[in-house]
């Protein structure tokens, strides 16, 4: 069991890094994913018998106000997300209107068992971003219990999300249940995987996902690479792209990651044929090729049936998943099919027993825009901060709790 389901947490005052960053539109939430993925967390500390102080960033203020002088602080303030939790624990939350000072250390010290208080926007404090020792050292006085549940923000060493870490003993020091649950998953996916381990990494850019791939070739049995980022592949390996996307200065880059997969005995896959469409746009014509031999005037803008089904059989044999990147222009209802029919061979994998994992942007939208989110072994929440972790980056929210 974990550190932090085996705290008891009675009578202590929880410390609670949450990522409350949810999009709120003239006051109102429009998206409470990031609130109700917090809520196992809280309603055990509070089921102990703790109090709970919630300590998150919302949007960039500081920046924002920065570029755009008729914003005010007031425009980013974690208000609306203390009403919408208050309803979601059906119990009061109170608010600190300024996360560090006499009225949020006041707050903090009269909490009693079962009262939650949420501290105003960390990012009202450059200190904050800057990972500055005083301030992450003022927040740790309101806690008993350091708890880190914000993997979102797992890759910076802010203040509250690292830094603070340090104030705490190794025992009072954890990770909440999301968080755990990520780094469960992307540990099991990257570092105890069972093989074969098929890697599928689309999306636009290959310079986006050079890390990954190369981080990759190390752990993974196939690489399945498709989207945009193909084709940079393509034209590395003498092919006609006609339109498509390329990334020029990548493309011995490309090269030197296929010959050093070579080289290490794991398969990349790239697709051999693409949907292709006259112009970048919802109503273009569309055509088939070859990926290798699209006409001038035509791009690829999504992988094709012959793809698709060299795709899926790779797929169906995997015992470990990874998927990161959309396999076309899926927004669009004529080039969804390949990243559709990827997903569809994902479940089934996982329904034959397979660990599979889905995470970092796209993907995420992909799955749940074909409502399938359910039947993968887990969605990583964490964009940024799991496409580091595919990267092999130590992580310096984790780091900062791993060190003990
Ligand atoms: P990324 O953020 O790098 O994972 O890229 C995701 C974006 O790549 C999505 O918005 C897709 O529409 C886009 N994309 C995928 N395949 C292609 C393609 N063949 N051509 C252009 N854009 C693509």
């Amino acid at each position: 069991m974990s550190r932090f389901t085996n705290h008891n947490f009675a009578n202590q005052k929880a410390l609670i890094r949450v990522d409350f960053n949810v999009p709120i539109k003239n006051g109102v939430i429009t998206d409470d994913t990031r609130i109700t993925s917090a809520l196992p967390t809280l309603k055990k500390v509070l089921a102990d018998g703790g109090s709970i102080v919630l300590m998150s960033h919302w949007g960039r203020p500081l920046k924002d106000i920065e570029k755009k002088p008729n914003l005010t602080l007031a425009d980013f303030t974690l208000k609306p997300a203390a009403d919408h939790l208050a309803k979601l624990l059906g119990i009061e939350v109170q608010f600190a209107a300024d996360c560090i000072g006499d009225d949020a250390a006041a707050k903090a010290a009269a909490l009693q068992p079962g009262q939650v208080l949420l501290l105003e926007n960390l990012r009202y404090y450059k200190q904050e971003e800057k990972g500055d020792v005083e301030f992450a050292e003022k927040l740790s006085k309101y806690g008993d219990v350091y708890v880190n549940d914000a993997f979102g923000t797992a890759h910076r060493a802010h203040a509250s999300t690292a830094v603070i870490a340090q104030f705490f003993p190794g025992d009072k020091k954890m990770f909440g249940l999301l968080m755990e649950g990520e780094v469960a998953a992307a540990d099991k996916v990257m570092n105890d995987n069972k093989k074969p381990f098929v890697a599928i990494i689309g999306g636009a850019k290959v310079s986006d996902k050079i890390l990954i791939i190369e981080n990759l070739l190390e752990k993974a049995t196939d690489i399945i690479i498709g989207g945009g980022m193909a084709y940079t592949f393509f034209k590395a390996e003498g092919g006609h792209i006609g339109n498509s996307l390329c990334e020029e200065d990548r493309l011995d880059m490309a090269s030197a990651l296929l010959k050093k997969a070579q080289e290490k005995g794991v398969c990349i896959h790239l697709p051999s044929d693409s949907i292709l469409a006259d112009k970048f746009a919802a109503d273009a014509t569309t055509s088939s090729s070859l990926s290798n031999e699209i006409p001038d005037g035509w791009m690829g803008l999504d992988i094709g049936l012959m793809a698709i089904d060299q795709f899926s059989h790779i797929i169906s044999n995997a015992k470990t998943i990874l998927w990161n990147g959309p396999m076309g222009v899926f927004e669009m209802e004529k080039f969804q099919h390949g990243t559709k029919a990827v997903a569809e061979a994902v479940c089934k994998a996982t329904a034959n027993g397979a660990f599979s994992l889905v995470g970092g942007g796209d993907s995420v939208a992909a799955v749940n825009k074909f409502n399938m989110a359910d039947k993968v072994s887990y969605v990583s929440t964490g964009g940024g901060a799991m496409l580091e972790y595919f990267e092999g980056k130590e992580l310096p929210g984790i780091a900062a709790i791993n060190k003990g």
